[in-house]
């Protein structure tokens, strides 16, 4: 399966042409058509109800939904992985709306809603337009389609607001890959992944900010710590370097936070073997940077949550991380001053999000780590 690459399906919506956008195997696996708001025109309308025949959904941001004071349906899920639906609408009576049915109609109501000039007055609810609501942050806090749609929208320069509707198979069932491809095929749509669209984001925008630096005095001898936030998450990044940094190529350990095996001497896994050994090496070699991740959940509430969804309380977190932890970990190499590293990792799968961002991995150095106890 080829995906689009991300800035040829934002030139696409830039040219108020339509993308098929896949979600991860693991969530929905579901493919939706979507068009910038913008773009819509009855026939796009007309388009998406015969090709995809899902709910169509206008995907906006919480800014403009409060604008138009449209809010959340009552008795919404809180989970973050179901859709956002707010109260439906219709554009008022003004705009030519009669019944709010017809693609006509709806392309009207949903170009109202794109269109910065109407405020909550120029709507009647309920209507025949369903509106969603994108996290904050977009796909970099939620991989969903709405958030897509909102992400393409902006990226291609108009208003944050896409039109999306879920692609159905002729007997009525969920499309998948193949059904997918063929529609791409039959009507020249292309497919993108919206995975590819979180690693787009992060090699392109800068999420990471240092906040606090201080000289660290380890064992291993003595680091520059430069503490870093970051706009996605909750994640904390310590960047522990040592000696002169520059595009020459250097030692690197990202090592996302074990709990169990960092602290606590769980036999779980290698981390906390690693984590030291990686701080040695650094020493050894007199230069380098350990970035550390230190993330909610292995901490405070984040672990009392934990608690409730499994019953290995202290598990290897590390083993199923996050891949944006890494892309925002390139982000604070970049902001190092670093451009060539020498990873150090034991690991054979390449992190394929550590190696964008300006970061080239010219070498992996493996970890030398004491055999297990068990
Ligand atoms: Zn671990």
């Amino acid at each position: 399966m080829t995906f689009i690459q991300i800035d040829q399906a934002i030139e696409r919506i830039r040219n108020k042409q339509f993308l098929i956008v896949v979600d991860d195997e693991d969530r929905e696996n579901e493919g939706d058509l979507v068009i910038a708001t913008e773009a819509i025109t009855p026939e796009a309308v007309h388009f998406m109800i015969k090709q995809a025949g899902g709910i169509m959904c206008a995907a906006m941001t919480k800014q403009r939904l409060a604008e138009l004071d449209l809010p959340l349906l009552e008795a919404q899920n809180p989970d973050l992985d179901r859709c956002q639906f707010t109260i439906t609408v219709d554009a008022a009576d003004r705009f030519g709306v009669v019944t709010g049915e017809s693609a006509h109609e709806r392309a009207i109501t949903l170009k109202a809603l794109a269109n910065p000039d109407t405020g909550a007055s120029d709507f009647l609810r309920p209507g025949h337009v369903f509106p969603v609501q994108a996290q904050d942050g977009g796909v970099l806090r939620r991989t969903g389609h709405t958030e897509a749609c909102v992400d393409l929208a902006h990226l291609a320069g108009f208003s944050p607001a896409g039109v999306l509707c879920p692609i159905l198979r002729d007997d009525g069932q969920m499309a998948r890959l193949p059904d997918l491809e063929k529609l791409s095929a039959d009507w020249d749509i292309p497919i993108m992944s919206i995975a590819d669209l979180v690693t787009y984001r992060l090699e392109h925008e800068r999420f990471v900010h240092p906040v606090k630096t201080s000289t660290y005095a380890s064992k291993f001898g003595d680091f520059e710590l430069t503490v870093y936030r970051n706009d996605v998450n909750d994640s904390l990044y310590m960047a522990f370097s040592m000696g002169k940094l520059d595009d020459a190529p250097t030692l690197v350990r990202v090592h996302a936070g074990c709990l169990g095996s960092d602290l606590l001497f769980s036999r779980n896994c290698d981390c906390g073997n690693e984590l030291q050994a990686g701080f040695q090496a650094i020493a050894e070699a007199g230069q380098g940077v350990l970035v550390y991740i230190v993330r909610p959940e292995d901490s405070g509430s984040g672990l009392l949550e934990r608690f409730d969804i499994s019953d290995n309380i202290l598990p290897c977190t590390s083993q199923h991380s996050d891949p944006r932890d890494y892309g925002l970990g390139a982000q604070v190499l970049h902001d190092l001053g670093l451009n060539q590293i020498r990873l150090l990792t034991n690991r054979t799968a390449q992190r394929a999000a550590l190696s964008g961002y300006g970061l080239e991995i010219v070498e992996k150095v493996s970890l030398p780590i004491p055999k297990r106890m068990d």
